[in-house]
């Protein structure tokens, strides 16, 4: 076998050994907490299953998809936006439903970059913005999110050869993994920068829709001119408890959303159909679950974010997503931290260099755990802490 040097490209996988050492303390019946997965512990409402399995019985719902989508997801899709963010979509220009939207985050590279071209992504981020751009032949150009800058980029920072060589820059608020928001301003002056030097903007909304304390987050296509520059991609995943259906979209500029759906409809026949009726009576069916399940992440995220900052691992109390994105004690690489404290602990979080260099101080706690085991979770680190003493 002649496997395609390219793979070559991509980084090691950082995480073997401590995978296998759950495996291991697992094996031996150990009672482990994870702190690690990043998926709604709650199950998806059932008014949306219900209408899932109705369309299940459809047999017009058997047969294959078109990669565009139904046009009434797209129109769904485009009143959701009117309604929660006050942007207008021409459904059938400027929508485009994925198969969740990891899916489009990583084809969209194959749009844009070519060998030797760079796009700019953010530094911890969301690893597909990085892994895309390089299975695309391409380099990642990172800019760091650093704490004392409220982990937004800092774009005056970013050398004029790099900006003329990148053609795509990733944005991600509210931020996976350190749970940071971003205002109207900062997606301004991206919008600035971008237009400068003739790149485009992506920015992933996944969690738009989890957030605490009455905050509530913008879109990035709410600022005049970002159509004419850049997409928004957004998923039911996180909103609705959809992560295992698979289903999100793109939404913003026509070009780009034509492009996608040139790649996307040579490589994939689009989304289970009764799946995009489900994400229909999702858009348009009752809201009311997303404030009870924020209320729910918003107390989890109290109780923890005062455990942690007791023992000394200081976190910012996040506004959305539902991470929290702690600093670690000097002297630890955020691997050997995570290793102590399934060592010490029996709980697994996640390092923070798995999303970055400028990771590697944190580590990130998620709040999709259910009650008791965050109960236990929190016990486990403050008898850990007083015995420290
Ligand atoms: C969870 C998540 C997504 C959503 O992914 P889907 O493929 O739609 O499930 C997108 N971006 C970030 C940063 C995420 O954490």
């Amino acid at each position: 076998m002649k496997l395609a040097k390219r793979l070559n490209r991509l980084p090691p996988y950082l995480f073997v050994e401590i995978n296998q050492k759950i495996a291991e303390l697992r094996a031996r019946g150990e009672d482990i907490i994870s702190f690690a997965i990043g998926d709604p512990d709650l199950p998806t409402p059932s008014h949306i299953i219900e209408y899932m399995c109705q369309a299940a019985h459809d047999p017009a719902n058997h047969r294959y998809p078109e990669t565009a989508g139904l046009p009434e997801l797209r129109q769904a899709i485009a009143e959701w936006y009117e309604e929660r963010f006050g942007v207008t979509l021409d459904p059938s220009k400027e929508v485009l439903p994925l198969i969740g939207s990891k899916e489009g985050i990583g084809h969209i590279a194959l749009c844009f970059i070519e060998p030797g071209d760079l796009a700019l992504v953010p530094d911890p981020g969301y690893p597909p913005y990085s892994l895309g751009t390089i299975l695309a032949g391409g380099e990642p150009y990172f800019m760091p999110l650093q704490e004392e800058n409220d982990f937004l980029p800092d774009f005056k920072a970013i050398p004029d050869k790099v900006a003329s060589k990148a053609k795509l820059m990733w944005l991600n608020y509210p931020n996976n993994p350190t749970g940071a928001i971003a205002s109207l301003d900062l997606f301004e002056q991206a919008i600035h920068f971008a237009r400068k030097h003739n790149l485009a903007i992506c920015h992933d909304a996944a969690y738009t829709e989890v957030t605490f304390d009455g905050y509530t987050a913008p879109s990035f296509l709410q600022i005049a001119g970002a159509k004419e520059i850049g997409v928004e991609f957004h998923s039911l995943s996180k909103t609705y408890h959809m992560t295992g259906w698979r289903i999100g979209m793109m939404v913003g500029n026509a070009d780009m959303i034509r492009t996608l759906f040139q790649v996307k409809s040579n490589l994939d026949s689009g989304i289970p159909q009764a799946i995009q009726h489900a994400a229909v009576e999702a858009l348009r069916g009752s809201q009311e679950h997303i404030a009870e399940r924020n209320a729910i992440f918003q107390r989890r995220r109290d109780k923890l974010v005062n455990a942690l900052n007791e023992i000394g691992l200081k976190a910012r109390i996040p506004k959305a997503t539902f991470y929290i994105w702690a600093k670690i004690p000097q002297g630890y690489t955020s691997i050997d931290y995570a290793k102590k404290l399934l060592d010490e602990v029996k709980i697994v979080v996640t390092p923070g260099i798995g999303y970055g260099k400028e990771g590697d101080g944190y580590i990130r706690f998620s709040l999709t755990i259910s009650d008791d085991h965050l109960e236990q979770g929190m016990g486990r680190l403050l008898a850990w802490h007083r015995r420290r003493r």
